[in-house]
C-alpha cells in the first residue's frame, strides 16, 4: 500500500468517524499482534507492529489500534497534537 493510499484511507475513515478527530488519551506502545489495524484494515505483524491508541472516556470509538506508521498520518490528517 503506497502512502497517499493510506491518507486517503485514513482520510475516509476520520469522516466516517471510524478514527475519532481527538487528542489521544494515551498510547500503548505495544506490540499488538494479529489485530486488524483501524487505519488501513490490515493485519499487524511483528514486522509491522501496531499501537493501540485510547481515548478519554466520552470519545467515540474509545480505543483503535494503528500501525505505526498510520499513527503519523492519522495525526496528520485529524489534526491531533502529537502523542509525546
Ligand atoms: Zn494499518
Amino acid at each position: 500500500m503506497t502512502s497517499i493510499a493510506a491518507t486517503l484511507g485514513i482520510r475516509e475513515r476520520l469522516r466516517q468517524r471510524v478514527l475519532p478527530h481527538h487528542e489521544a488519551w494515551r498510547r500503548q506502545d505495544e506490540y499488538a499482534g494479529g489485530c486488524l489495524c483501524d487505519g488501513c484494515g490490515e493485519r499487524s505483524t511483528s514486522a509491522r507492529a501496531s499501537y493501540e491508541v485510547d481515548f478519554s472516556p466520552d470519545v467515540t470509538p474509545q480505543s483503535v489500534k494503528l500501525h505505526r506508521a498510520r499513527v503519523k498520518i492519522w495525526q496528520y490528517e485529524g489534526e491531533s497534537p502529537p502523542i509525546s
